[in-house]
């Protein structure tokens, strides 16, 4: 997560409201009874719901201008689950408020309308809602490995177009009695179709990827740390941010994954710290030098503000240390103090580099916290070390441990907006 950037929340709205909108110019108002009442809400929850399921359909596509509103990828990620919940949620409320509104007459005939019936406009509707609950609820109690997620989100786009057609052409839909309203709704289907032909057909002549080639790749406790050269790479990223790399071995299986970039640009190689806590990360012991290696990136907005503040807080947890080793590297006249927690020596990862550009850079403050010796730290006593109500903070590790932290520094006195932290999970 960035800096409050209310960006994100304007546009949503005005995704939700703005059909909303088209239909009240075409459409009257119709709030005289409560069965009016309950049949308008419905009709409008159902309007702003298929128009954020076609916007987060949209967000999908990963394109550098939803990156740049929503204040980068994991962001991004964050509003697209977001998003996703709240068309839900409305898609949910349309039938439950109809249903109500044909209860007012009488309740045989709400049954009768939640009835299924071989009508197929309304079979449309039922599926899909019927599909959109059930992936909510795989994807929410079920553990299931990223890729299946992936597969489930694809599912969930492609029910949009059962949502659509219901929309379209069910008994008495307010959509087809108003031009404006079939013009958006069209766009929005055609827009829809464009995205998923362009992800599953054309997305690897849109994005760029670049070829590298595994320089060397060694193994320190549980972490990979892999170096990757080529001649016609990656020319400019910032400290901080991340690239997905997907490895070319025989015994790893074809996945992109994200990790952040350790390296600056004026080094020669693109360099990644990775922990080994899954199937593709243990993989990760077989790669040799040479594998070739396609790279998608760079992403994140992580260290893109760090030349603004004179003095930076950065909390690390685990391997939530990478970004800030690019960070480090790249360090001109900030003061930073770098807070540093692991739960053993063996997991105190990058220890020797870190030390040695304390060494280098007096402005680069070094506090080591090895929890298994030492209480760990607390955002209040940092925010009375630094004694700067002003120092910008930085927080990368556990999710658990970010939110505590943010939590406590706010507690502490310290403007939230100040506070930038990145998590090493995209949902
Ligand atoms: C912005 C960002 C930066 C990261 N930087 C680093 C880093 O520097 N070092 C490091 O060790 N780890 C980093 N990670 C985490 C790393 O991507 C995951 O640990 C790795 O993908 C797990 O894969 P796995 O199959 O081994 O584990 P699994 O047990 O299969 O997955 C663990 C979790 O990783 C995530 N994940 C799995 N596969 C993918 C995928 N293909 N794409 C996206 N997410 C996936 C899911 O949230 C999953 O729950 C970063 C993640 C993000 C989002």
């Amino acid at each position: 997560m960035q800096k409050r950037n209310i960006r994100p929340t304007i546009v949503t709205f005005i995704v939700a409201l703005f059909p909303v909108g088209l239909w009240l110019v075409t459409q009257p108002l119709a709030f005289a009874t409560t069965g009016e009442t309950l049949n308008t809400l419905g009709k409008l929850c159902a309007i702003a719901g298929f128009s954020l399921f076609g916007w987060n359909i949209f967000l999908s596509t990963r394109l550098k201008v939803f990156e740049q509103i929503y204040g980068g990828l994991p962001n991004l990620y964050r509003w697209h689950h977001i998003t996703g919940s709240w068309a839900f949620m409305l898609l949910l409320i349309h039938p439950t408020l109809i249903t109500l509104r044909y209860s007012t007459i009488s309740l045989a005939q709400g049954y009768q309308f939640l009835k299924p019936s071989l009508n197929l406009p309304q079979l449309a509707g039922e599926a899909t809602l019927g599909i959109v609950y059930i992936a909510v609820l795989i994807s929410i109690y079920i553990s299931i490995k990223h890729e299946w997620f992936v597969k489930l989100q694809i599912i969930i786009g492609l029910v949009f177009f059962l949502g659509a057609y219901h929309g379209f052409f069910i008994a008495g839909s307010d959509i087809s009695q108003s031009t404006p309203l079939i013009i958006f709704g069209t766009i929005w289907v055609l827009l829809a179709l464009t995205v998923i032909g362009y992800r599953s057909i054309f997305h690897k002549s849109f994005r760029k990827r670049w070829q590298y080639t595994v320089q060397s790749t060694k193994k320190e406790a549980d972490i990979i740390k892999l170096s990757l050269s080529s001649d016609n790479g990656i020319k400019q990223y910032v400290p901080g941010q991340f690239a997905f790399i997907k490895i070319n071995n025989s015994n790893l299986p074809k996945q992109y994954h994200p990790f952040s970039l350790t390296s600056i640009p004026s080094e020669k190689t693109l360099q990644f710290g990775i922990k080994q806590l899954g199937d593709y990360t243990n993989a990760l012991s077989n790669v040799r030098a040479g594998d070739i290696v396609s790279v998608e990136g760079p992403y994140g907005e992580f260290g893109r503000d760090i030349d603004k503040y004179t003095h930076q807080v950065w909390i690390a947890g685990g391997i939530g240390i990478t970004p800030f080793i690019a960070m480090a590297k790249a360090l001109n006249n900030q003061t930073v103090d770098l807070y540093y927690s692991f739960r053993s020596e063996s997991q105190a990862y990058f220890i020797d580099e870190l030390k040695a550009i304390a060494k280098t850079k007096t402005n680069f403050r070094l506090h080591l916290i090895n929890s298994e010796k030492q209480p760990q730290f607390s955002a209040s006593s940092i925010a009375a070390q630094t004694k700067d109500s002003h120092a910008a903070i930085w927080i990368c590790g556990p999710p658990p441990m970010m939110k505590t932290v943010r939590k406590d520094f706010v507690r502490a006195g310290i403007n939230n907006n100040l506070i930038t932290s990145e998590e090493f999970a995209l949902s």
